[in-house]
């Protein structure tokens, strides 16, 4: 029997051979082998090499658990610089799509002409797949945040993350029509296994410059200010649809917060883009990207 993440794991594992481990993970290996000849040439050292050993696994374990940390593989935690200079922003929003939630969160994106990037757990697309192709026909994103969102994703081996990943990744690119590009590891942890997954699945992963911690923050001035706080360009805000804190009117609090954030963007100049958008090239004064950039967060 086959599963819906079957045929991108079995492309994943042929390309298995051309994914390097982050630096950082191959430096760990080296370390780890390093104590070993440390404790064989020099028996009495041993308790120095099981020393460095542990060292060295909490600091990879404090980098899965520091969702902004480069650590273990490339992260954005902003915008390319290409980006920054078009005065581009991207709001992300996680855990949907929310049929509860998301239409009114694409009505107040309308309104604003804003584009947002949103990224959606694979059992909620396969559960709500119109309001998925919804999402994209209205000009906004649509990436990956794993197949389950497992409180225990960063505690799976290699085999476990390719299977949450690929299966979102077939999923999502069988609704919407277009394989995901970008990956945020649920809550934004994860472990060394992560990044060769992500290389030969050909996702970038993305964290965020600011979160508003709006899954348990119920005051919509709170969130606005953490997601506000020096707004400027090149900005990855994280906000939620699915899993969102209700504010004292019973709504999501992103319902709230997104008109008066996306008020303070403009003024500053900013223009929300989608993640595509932003990875574009170009300067802002290339004419054969600006316009398109516009267009994009028009
Ligand atoms: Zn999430």
């Amino acid at each position: 029997m086959t599963t819906p993440g079957d045929s991108v794991l079995a492309a994943a594992q042929a390309s298995s051979k051309a994914a390097p481990w982050p630096a950082y993970v191959t430096a760990s290996v080296a370390w780890h082998a390093g104590a070993g000849v440390l404790a064989i040439a020099a028996p009495a050292s041993w308790p120095w090499a099981v020393a460095a050993i542990a060292a060295n696994h909490a600091a990879l374990t404090a980098g899965g658990l520091w969702p902004r940390s480069r650590w273990l593989g490339s992260n954005w935690i902003r915008l390319p610089a290409d980006a920054a200079a078009r005065h581009e922003i991207a709001i992300t929003i996680d855990d949907g799509p929310d049929p509860a939630v998301t239409p009114a969160v694409l009505d107040l994106l309308d309104e604003h002409g804003a584009k947002a990037t949103f990224f959606c757990i694979g059992a909620e697309a396969r559960s709500h797949p119109i309001l998925c192709r919804e999402i994209v026909a209205r000009g906004h994103s649509v990436q990956n945040h794993s197949d389950s969102h497992s409180v225990r994703f960063s505690l799976l081996g290699p085999k476990g993350m390719a299977r949450e990943i690929a299966a979102a990744q077939e999923s999502l690119a069988d609704i919407v029509g277009e394989a995901p590009r970008f990956f945020r590891a649920p809550a934004g942890l994860r472990n060394p296994f992560l990044a060769p997954v992500l290389q030969r699945l050909e996702l970038q992963l993305v964290s965020w410059t600011r979160r508003g911690f709006d899954t348990v923050k119920r005051v919509p001035a709170d969130v606005l200010a953490r997601l506000a706080r020096n707004l400027a360009a090149g900005d990855i805000l994280l906000a939620h649809d699915g899993n969102a804190a209700r504010s004292a009117d019973g709504s999501a609090v992103l319902l709230t917060v997104l008109p008066q954030l996306l008020v303070r963007a403009r003024a500053l100049g900013l223009s929300a883009v989608t993640l595509p958008a932003a990875s574009q090239r170009g300067s802002g004064c290339d004419p054969a990207v600006r316009p398109e950039a516009r267009s994009a967060s028009a």
